[in-house]
């Protein structure tokens, strides 16, 4: 299947989502998650009018920000240990999960002159053992905490939901999600307007976006997957 089909297919389970949940397609945006792809494929995804590009590995990422630096986003969703910041300041525009102070620590360093770097906070709503990022009851402090570091703006809140076979079975993961970012959101914090959800992947993003997700990560519905 060619990225451009893939897409068409994907822009129309979006637009039934967003219109059985009451929402606009364009606060819906989509993430090519292009980590198990070759730089080819990801240029075919932005040719096909991909504007978000993923990576989680700042290796094996540099070939493709190289071809495709000047026409999208960059967002690094993928772990990242701290003595990595430097590789991803100033070429990623967004950054996925944001989960401990030594990285935020990290990121102020690297930051000069007042350069921002957009950020989610990574929550595991789900508290399974194999995920990533902080306790639903953590969050509160940890994006207060936040505000001595000038570099980092919190945009909004992330998480991976479970896999399950019925993607049914992850809304209450999305519905949590969103409980949180309101209550972040409405405390008005400056350096945290947390207005975004980066929710759903291939196998649960129509759930995700009746949920409020406004950015979705899709890899393998969109792009393939290639060994
Ligand atoms: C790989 C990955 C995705 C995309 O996964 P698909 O199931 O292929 O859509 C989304 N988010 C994160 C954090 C990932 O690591």
């Amino acid at each position: 299947m060619e990225v451009r089909d893939n897409l068409e297919e994907l822009e129309q389970t979006i637009h039934q989502a967003c219109k059985r949940s009451g929402r606009t397609r364009d606060d819906v945006n989509i993430v090519a998650v292009t980590k198990y792809v070759s730089t080819n494929k990801a240029l075919e995804a932005v040719e096909a009018g991909i504007f978000h590009i993923g990576e989680n590995r700042v290796e094996g990422a540099l070939e493709k920000w190289e071809a495709c630096k000047n026409k999208v986003a960059f967002h690094f969703i993928g772990t990242l240990q701290s003595k990595k910041v430097k590789h991803v300041i100033g070429k990623y525009d967004y950054f996925h999960s944001l989960d401990r102070l030594s990285l935020a620590q990290e990121m102020q360093k690297r930051c000069q002159d007042g350069e921002k770097v957009q950020c989610f906070v990574q929550v595991n709503v789900s508290g399974e053992e194999s995920k990533e990022g902080l306790d639903e009851k953590e969050v509160m402090n940890f994006i207060s905490e936040l505000k001595d570091y000038p570099a980092i703006e919190v945009i909004g809140l992330m998480t991976m939901a479970p896999f399950v076979e019925d993607p049914e079975n992850a809304r209450p993961v999305f519905q949590r999600l969103r409980h949180l970012r309101n209550e972040i959101r409405d405390k008005g914090f400056a350096h945290a307007p947390c207005r975004h959800l980066s929710m759903g992947m291939s196998n649960d993003f129509p759930i995700a976006i009746e949920e409020g997700a406004t950015f979705v990560r899709i890899g393998t519905q969109l792009v393939g997957k290639e060994e």
